[in-house]
């Protein structure tokens, strides 16, 4: 038994969040996932230029939280929010970053779970078809579904949800014939429910969030206790100038002042492999 067993939390999301948020957070937590399509989030931003996105992934999160408790008058509201960047270490990746955030209006309690993952997004400019079907191998077609728009990104027209070769052909037919300049613009659909890529790292954003769930402060059992601040700076064996590894982990409480260190390792210096000096 935990606050949240047998309570239901509201999920609004028009793009198929609903399979992967049910299938982890009941299970991991007891926590019943109502799913509400009543409003449209694409009006919170889209990924395709049509609606700006204004704010943090956080604050879009939880304004679409917030939306669905009221349509839904639940005291839990849950949501997610993905944002497309490029890699953290070569910057040459198409990297995801989820985040699924979990509302509780009644304990003023609000806990987040992330995951941060390569995911397919590509988008290409075509005049020849041959080239259409040689960028959509490459980004994962069939599985992962594409949208079609003359000339370029901004063309205020597009085809969407292009998921079959007979799609395909016929939205290059169209954009090309919509097209000023011969050319057509082709991206990935980066909706949940049109990026098996995406849905996982939303998948592994809610494990995230569940785990945090489940995990109680020692000091007052509010859920969410969790790592809060990483130090670094584990001391190099040759020079001993400060690196990047991790000393301590800094456990806290949302809600109290309780925390807790955690040693990272045993170690008490780093290999110097791992040294700006030693191996710039
Ligand atoms: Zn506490
Ligand atoms: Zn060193």
């Amino acid at each position: 038994m935990n606050i949240f067993s047998n309570r239901t939390a509201s999920l609004l999301t028009k793009h198929g969040k609903e399979l992967v948020l049910d299938e982890v957070l009941p299970a991991a937590t007891g926590l019943q996932v109502k799913l509400t399509t009543a409003y449209d989030t694409d009006l919170l931003g889209t990924f395709t230029l049509e609606t700006p996105r204004h704010g943090s992934q956080l604050d879009a999160a939880r304004k679409k939280a917030q939306v669905g408790m009221e349509l839904l008058g639940t005291d839990f509201g849950l949501a997610n929010e993905g944002a497309f960047v490029a890699d953290p270490y070569t910057g040459m990746l198409p990297w995801n970053n989820e985040l699924v955030i979990l509302i509780d209006q009644q304990h003023q309690l609000e806990i987040t779970g992330f995951s941060s993952a390569p995911a397919q997004n590509a988008h290409a400019y075509i005049s020849h078809w041959e080239g259409l079907e040689k960028f959509a191998e490459t980004a994962l077609f069939p599985s992962h579904l594409l949208v079609i728009k003359p000339t370029d990104e901004y063309h205020p027209k597009s085809i969407k949800n292009i998921g079959t070769r007979q799609q395909l052909k016929e939205a290059f037919e169209w954009a090309s014939a919509n097209s000023s300049k011969g050319v057509i613009y082709v991206e990935n659909d980066l909706r949940a429910f049109a990026n098996p890529t995406r849905m996982e790292n939303i998948r592994q954003a809610t494990i995230n969030l569940a785990n945090k769930m489940n995990s109680l402060c020692p000091a007052c059992q509010t859920p969410g206790y969790w790592i809060q601040d990483i130090q670094r700076g584990l001391p190099c064996n040759a020079c001993g100038m400060p690196t990047d590894q991790e000393i301590t982990k800094i456990w806290g409480c949302l809600k109290c002042q309780y925390s807790d260190k955690e040693a990272v390792k045993t170690l008490r210096f780093a290999n110097p492999s791992q040294c700006k000096h030693c191996n710039p």
